[in-house]
């Protein structure tokens, strides 16, 4: 089909004229026009089927277009799809939030909503600076996060992700200066090593008349290297948050709904953060919409200072549909043997991923709950990969070293197999081309 304005088809109009997510407008990486998706199915508009390995990034825990979650939606725009969240409230906010505080750390106890998850982190970070500036506590306005961090785009979202991989230097003075410190070493499997930590002790004890607050992902640091890290280190992090007064953020904007075998990751340890951020799963990926959750403490806190209230109000805040879907599919999984059904595919990612090991070129394989990731001796071609796994019927975008997949709770035993078979090929392949 061509456009009548500009002679091109719709996929070179989609290359010369729609920036994707981290690409070149010179160069483009070639895309795939997708037609549908069912289940854990991504059908192509050409007919190809491909079996889905991504979870369009952590978010489609339920699969595609599933009837329940449709129908959620379906029905809620019967009533109104928008509505301002100033001044009014409706039954979907409400809802989900009855259903979040059943399901977080029972000591959050109020809940901001947003519209992505690089929002909910900056309200994170403003919950922090305003309540220690509610105290008069104003030098406390910088952050403390470990290397390898991922926390989304937004300005100062960037500036607590890993300084490297964000490329922070190419934002020069223009980038609040955040204060990292080593990302944490001992592997979620291994024994704890208590060096681990010094690097935190170290750095809040010199600066924390400076620090507002320590933001990590807990357990599995995502975008900025899929590592996976032992559960002490949020114990010890705890500890000295305590210590130096320093409020402790969680972003489970990755890890949350299930996807590290527990439904959020802080559960590994059952250390209670001061902040937390939701996202991603929360829809089961049929909308944006995430959440910030805090104690009672840190909002009063924040209400008793200058401005008296916080100083946030996104337009599309607890957006109705969003919400009405967030319950649905936040209902389906609880609903669930959901733990048993990540165990049958950490099993079976286990069995499949682990003998790549073996490879000289494969660094580690590694998996926790309902994600595995293959780490390579060096940097993939994402161009010829993706190709290469469109090709034997498979969606997985890799990154860097890493060839990772976190598929769709909904996905069958033989989906899953096939779309790890394909996938060992693939890396088995690499041989020839690396
Ligand atoms: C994806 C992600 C974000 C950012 O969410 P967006 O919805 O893309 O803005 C923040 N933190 C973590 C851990 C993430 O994985």
């Amino acid at each position: 089909m061509t456009d009548s304005n500009h002679g091109l088809t719709d996929q070179q109009f989609d290359l010369q004229h729609i920036w994707h997510p981290y690409t070149s407008m010179i160069n483009p990486l070639p895309t795939f026009k997708v037609k549908r998706a069912q289940g854990a199915i991504i059908e192509l508009e050409d007919g190809r089927q491909l079996i889905d390995g991504m979870s369009s990034w952590w978010c489609a825990i339920h699969g595609y277009n599933h009837p329940e979650l449709n129908q959620a939606v379906t029905d809620q725009l019967q009533n109104m799809s928008h509505i301002m969240f100033g001044g009014f409230t409706h039954d979907p906010a409400i809802q989900l939030g009855k259903l979040l505080l059943k399901i977080t750390p029972p000591s959050l106890d109020k809940i901001f909503y947003a519209d992505s998850g690089s929002v909910a982190v900056e309200v994170a970070l403003k919950m922090a600076v305003q309540f220690w500036s509610a105290q008069g506590e104003i030098a406390k306005t910088n952050f403390v996060t470990p290397r390898s961090g991922y926390h989304g785009d937004t300005w100062n979202a960037m500036s607590v992700c890993d300084p490297v991989t964000g490329m922070h230097q190419i934002f020069g003075s223009s980038l609040p200066n955040r204060i990292f410190i080593p990302a944490p070493q001992t592997a979620f499997h291994e024994e704890w090593n208590p060096c681990d930590i010094a690097e935190l002790e170290k750095t809040l004890a010199e600066q924390h008349q400076s620090i507002a607050a320590f933001i990590l992902e807990p357990i599995v640091q995502g975008a900025g290297g899929m590592r996976f890290y032992h559960p002490e280190y949020l114990r010890q992090a705890k500890l000295l948050c305590e210590k130096y007064n320093i409020l402790l953020i969680f972003d489970e904007i990755a890890t949350g709904f299930g996807r590290t075998g527990k439904l959020f990751a802080w559960e590994w340890t059952g250390v209670e953060p001061d902040i937390m951020c939701i996202g991603k799963g929360l829809t089961g990926g049929y909308m944006t919409l995430s959440a910030t959750l805090t104690t009672k403490k840190v909002a009063e806190t924040i209400s008793q200072g200058e401005a008296g209230v916080f100083m946030h109000g996104p337009t599309f805040m607890a957006n109705p549909l969003a919400c009405a879907v967030a319950v649905k599919s936040t209902e389906l999984l609880i609903s669930q043997d959901w733990q048993a059904n990540i165990q049958r595919i950490e099993q079976q990612l286990l069995s499949h991923l682990q003998p790549l090991a073996q490879l000289n070129y494969v660094k580690e394989v590694r998996v926790l709950g309902a994600i595995g990731v293959v780490e390579l001796s060096f940097n993939v071609d994402m161009k010829t990969l993706q190709q290469a796994f469109v090709e034997r019927g498979i969606w997985i975008r890799p990154f860097g070293k890493l060839v990772y997949v976190m598929p769709p709770y909904v996905i069958s035993e033989n989906e899953l197999k096939t779309l790890l078979e394909q996938l060992v090929e693939v890396v088995k392949n690499m041989e020839n081309v690396k």
